[in-house]
């Protein structure tokens, strides 16, 4: 099994830590082999906007190259915090009161994060002029946080399918990032602690069989393909077991007619191809082939 595309790559424009330039994203990938590459940096809400803006001008500027793509991440976001970004009204993200704890961010740079109300509804904060005017040719979809949610696992694992189906009804989403991935701190007081041993990898077998079946039907009617993470799969940071769990849910997944589609989720330099290597090992191990990857429908024929 070898992987032809990385998809899912954050540049130095990326609203967090990343710091590739597109011309090193581009040639790492041509040396990893890759056919199609694409960046995909981080929109969380319009805050975030400029940094696409920037991203696009430096894109244009290399002139055209084949199989090079403009993408973007996109996070679920909730129409709340949305609003009040469109508001510049920020106050409420500087400090919020987390169970007792003074949460503090310097900018909504991130969305606004606490303090909205629980369940509300949720937004993804693009419109079509803004991907036409930007040149955007693939959407990945990313649950980043929870819609104002209890910092438990059940009530967080509800809201992230909630937010996962929201993204896979929305007709301009292409790929699903990193499924589920995340839920093992934001189940638990890992950000009031900091402390590695509050993560918790079990919620992960928590997450009801229904809800694996839904995503996976989704993903299959809908015509999205689930995004192998290299950052996931080639256990940077979770246990092998996790892993193996959740290949066994992908090849569930796959017999319902779900394609895939891999991103590394590059953050730093290098580029190396470990992530991507690691995660040929497992999908060979599990059987998966080139025949089970596909390209967002707006690349096939670029
Ligand atoms: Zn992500
Ligand atoms: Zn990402």
């Amino acid at each position: 099994m070898k992987i032809s595309s990385d998809l899912h790559l954050h540049t130095h424009c990326s609203c967090d830590s990343a710091n590739a330039t597109l011309p090193y994203i581009l040639e790492s990938g041509r040396k990893l082999g890759l056919k199609h590459i694409g960046i995909s940096d981080h929109l969380h809400t319009a805050f975030n906007m400029p940094d696409i803006e920037i991203a696009r001008k430096e894109f244009l500027e290399m002139g055209k190259i084949p199989n090079f793509h403009f993408g973007l991440e996109i996070t679920c976001a909730t129409r709340w915090e949305c609003e009040k970004i469109a508001k510049r009204d920020f106050a409420s993200c500087f400090t919020y009161n987390l169970k007792g704890h003074p949460f503090q961010t310097m900018t909504p740079i991130d969305g606004i994060m606490f303090g909205g109300p629980a369940g509300g509804p949720l937004y993804l904060d693009i419109t079509q002029e803004d991907i036409d005017r930007l040149g955007i040719e693939y959407i990945i979809g990313g649950v980043h946080k929870p819609n104002y949610t209890e910092m438990a696992p059940k009530p967080m694992i509800d809201d992230f399918f909630n937010q996962t189906c929201f993204m896979l009804n929305t007709p301009f989403i292409d790929i699903l990032a990193h499924p589920w991935d995340g839920l093992e701190f934001w189940s638990t007081d890992y950000l009031i602690t900091k402390k590695t041993a509050d993560i918790n990898f079990d919620v992960y077998y928590m997450i009801p069989q229904e809800y694996w079946d839904e995503v996976g039907h989704l993903l299959a009617v809908n015509h999205k393909l689930a995004e192998f993470n290299g950052g996931f799969y080639a256990m940077v940071k979770h246990p092998e077991k996790v892993v193996h769990f959740f290949m066994e849910k992908m090849c569930e997944w796959r017999e319902k007619g779900v394609k895939f589609s891999y991103g590394s989720d590059l953050h730093s330099e290098p580029m190396d191809g470990f992530k991507m290597s690691k995660t040929e090992k497992i999908l060979t191990e599990y059987g998966f082939t080139e025949d089970d990857f596909a390209l967002p429908p707006r690349l096939k024929n670029s």
